[in-house]
């Protein structure tokens, strides 16, 4: 199952364009990793302490996510302001393309709720079996 989804995942996103949707900057928060918050504040000119204080907050998890729905960085035309140095956790979401997607099945299918790739990545493992 595992060797299929790095094909399974391409041609999700060959059908789904992320800039359609945005359904994950819109409702969700990433995490951001030390390396994340570093490289980010480096990109937009601040210091890291003030983009953490402007953005960021500490969940349950005692992970920083963004202190505001949709996140700041979203802009209007559904792209990342950020994008070039996007968190690790926006690169690899919705994880379709790794084992992540079958070890951690739960939050796939949670995933699958409002993202579509995630979703179409389901639907054809799911075909894939029934042959
Ligand atoms: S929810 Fe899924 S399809 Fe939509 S923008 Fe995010 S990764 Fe792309
Ligand atoms: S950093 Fe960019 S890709 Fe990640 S949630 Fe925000 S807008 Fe989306």
């Amino acid at each position: 199952m595992i060797r299929q989804l790095p094909e399974l995942h391409e041609q999700a996103f060959s059908e789904i364009d992320c800039l359609d949707c945005a359904a994950c900057c819109k409702n969700f928060s990433p995490t951001f990793k030390p390396t994340d918050i570093k490289r980010i504040s480096k990109y937009i000119g601040m210091k890291e302490g003030d983009f953490i204080d402007e953005y960021l907050q500490i969940d349950e998890d005692n992970d920083y996510v963004v202190k505001t729905k949709p996140c700041p960085f979203l802009q209007v035309d559904n792209s990342c302001g950020v994008y070039e140095v996007r968190p690790t956790d926006c690169a690899r979401f919705p994880y379709t393309d790794s084992d992540v997607f079958v070890d951690k099945s739960g939050l796939s299918l949670k995933n699958s709720t409002f993202c579509p790739a995630a979703f179409k990545v389901l639907e054809l493992l799911n075909e894939n079996v029934q042959r």
